[in-house]
């Protein structure tokens, strides 16, 4: 069976062709400025050098038709024809309350979809695109939602719902849904294998430390709390996101600098996190560098960080009674030593060390606690593509047979 799994940003499209009797990925790539001058879309069929293809991709529907020739492509295609493709998984970003778990793409399920869009408004309108971009090419293929939301929908009320009037709840939805679900999942679930304990049994605290960040306490496999809320900029200090901050901040900033809502969105979303405080840059690499040189402000910025995480890290293992094992994935968590061994710095009360040597490593599974230590410290590599061609095969099998 042939999964195709699409991820649709506003002007973006990544893309992987997974053969899923052995979960081989058979070709990737990504489409780049849909809707902008300078679209391409750099296709890369494993194990061969990318294929940079540059056209006029005015939309999602457009870039949907030049991936599909690509992948079927005479010279640099992986198969014969696109009727190879079995079905299609979509990385949705919100699910809300209605989706817990992966599901068929329908006429309702798009109803819905659209109906989120108030709730995603940057993420959903082109997860519906990329979604009816296919079904308007492909329209016998069976397509699956992959919802980042869905893995949070075991979260306890008490630990969902905000300290404001119950009706911003039952009125607008307004309460923590968290995000990255997909993720962390996945790095738990592997965690759980490598422990070779069911997730039944054990409290995993994951550490999704990329460009976005968040972590979540799973207790006996299901989320019981994450750090993204009813946004994606709530929780930790990110690249440009704020994460936690007093909410009386944006109010107090409108009125002495004249911001418009819409303004203190940006400033929020954009301006802050990391490269707010340093001043210099998002990427800890560029930090990591500066700070190396002297400069203050971005070792401030990586303190803050790291703090905060650690922070977070002894909350949630109070939230479940105690933790067993400690995940670190994404760009930052899979391949810096330095910011996870500062992270654990302090963290030794839980009953865990890093192992110096273990840590060095980068980008590779790997547990970095020193042997025998009662807590648990891995470095996953994330996969959510895999684990939405895995839910969009169990979800399509019966249809495609
Ligand atoms: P992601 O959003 O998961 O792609 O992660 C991107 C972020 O990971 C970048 O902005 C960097 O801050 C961070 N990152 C990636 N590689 C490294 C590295 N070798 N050292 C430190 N940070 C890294």
């Amino acid at each position: 069976m042939k999964v195709l799994v699409v991820n649709c940003g506003s002007s973006s499209l990544k893309y992987q062709l997974f053969n899923m009797e052995d979960e081989s990925v058979l070709a990737k790539g990504l489409v780049d400025r849909i809707g902008l001058d300078g679209s391409v879309l750099n296709h890369q069929p494993t194990g061969k050098p990318k294929v940079p293809l540059t056209a006029e991709i005015k939309n999602h529907t457009i870039a949907i038709k030049m991936v599909l020739e690509a992948l079927a492509h005479p010279e640099y295609g992986v198969v014969s024809s696109i009727e190879e493709i079995d079905a299609i998984g979509h990385r949705v970003v919100h699910g809300a309350e209605k989706f817990s778990d992966s599901v068929l793409i329908s006429p309702a399920v798009l109803a819905a979809l659209d109906e989120f869009t108030e709730l995603a408004p940057l993420h959903n309108p082109p997860n519906i695109a990329g979604i009816n971009a296919c079904a308007e090419i492909l329209p016998s293929v069976p397509q699956v939602g992959v919802f980042d939301t869905a893995f949070h929908q075991t979260m306890p009320k008490h630990a969902f719902l905000y300290g404001i009037p119950y009706e911003a709840y039952k009125k607008y939805g307004v309460r923590r849904y968290g995000f990255h679900g997909t993720s962390h999942k996945y790095v738990s679930q592997r965690a759980a294998e490598m422990i070779g304990d069911h997730m039944s049994n054990l409290r995993i605290i994951t550490c999704h430390l990329g460009n976005g960040a968040s972590i979540t306490a799973i207790k006996n496999g299901k989320s019981i709390d994450t750090s993204m809320g009813f946004t994606p900029l709530e929780g930790l200090v990110m690249g440009t996101r704020c994460g936690d901050i007093d909410p009386a901040i944006p109010p107090y900033l409108m009125r002495k600098e004249g911001m418009t809502p819409d303004e203190v969105d940006t400033y929020l979303n954009k301006k802050s996190g990391v490269l707010g405080l340093s001043g210099l840059s998002s990427d800890f690499r560029d930090l990591e560098e500066a700070a190396d040189k002297g400069n203050e402000r971005a070792q401030l910025a990586i303190d803050v960080f790291a703090y905060t995480v650690r922070k977070y890290i002894g909350s949630y293992a109070a939230a479940m009674g105690g933790v067993d094992a400690i995940v670190f994935t994404a760009g930052l968590g899979e391949n810096s030593p330095r910011m996870r061994d500062q992270i654990c710095n302090g963290l030794e009360f839980l009953g865990t060390r890093v192992d110096a040597a273990k840590n060095a490593g980068r980008g590779k599974e790997q547990e970095i606690s020193v042997d025998g230590s009662k807590v648990k410290i891995f470095v996953i590599p994330t996969n959510e593509e895999l684990v939405i061609a895995r839910d969009t095969k169990t979800i399509c099998l019966p249809l495609v047979k």
